[in-house]
């Protein structure tokens, strides 16, 4: 399916996501649009695919065209993984989150429930490990089911979430801090 590139906007830019590549290429972060431009305004990033269509970022004193990916220019250490391990209890919000609401059996997006993989009528626990995102439909037809007793298999195996969003949320203030 193509849908058309939706064109940004004096408003609208700041609502983008830029991909935050290390000197070394590899994956580092995912970051409002607003960060990503004080990163290039400050000269610790280098844009390395502008976003399309093209836009370009004006205030009084720049003008940069809206970035897809950067790269930083220094090396910055990747956080460490949190101590958190699998048998962490999890709230709802959290799995939501860590699944990014797609549902962990059909893969559609907007899931808003979460299920317990290990039943909790059987005593699953509200542990990471044991919870995933799902629709409706595929948590109603699951049941009290093991996903092998309902014949749905997961998608991916549920863990405790990997990056340590606080974490890192602080080491881009001391990099580049935005107001
Ligand atoms: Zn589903």
């Amino acid at each position: 399916m193509h849908r058309p590139p939706t064109a940004i906007t004096a408003r609208t830019w700041m609502n983008t996501r830029v991909r935050v590549l290390n000197v070394t290429y590899e994956d580092f972060d995912v970051v409002p649009a607003a960060r990503a431009v004080v990163l290039l305004n400050e000269e610790l990033a280098i844009t390395l695919v502008e976003h399309t269509p093209r836009f370009v970022v004006r205030s009084q004193h720049v003008a940069i065209p809206l970035p897809h990916t950067i790269q930083l220019l220094e090396y910055v250490h990747t956080p460490p993984r949190p101590a958190i391990d699998d048998d962490a209890r999890a709230s709802f919000a959290a799995v939501l989150a860590r699944d990014h609401h797609r549902c962990a059996y059909c893969g559609q997006p907007g899931a808003r429930t979460v299920d317990h993989v290990f039943p909790k009528s059987r005593g699953g626990g509200d542990h990471y490990g044991n919870l995933v995102a799902a629709c409706s439909d595929c948590n109603g037809r699951k049941a009290d089911r093991t996903p092998e007793e309902a014949d749905m298999p997961l998608l991916w195996v549920p863990r405790a979430p990997r990056t340590d969003q606080k974490r890192q949320q602080a080491i881009w203030r001391e990099l580049a801090p935005t107001t």
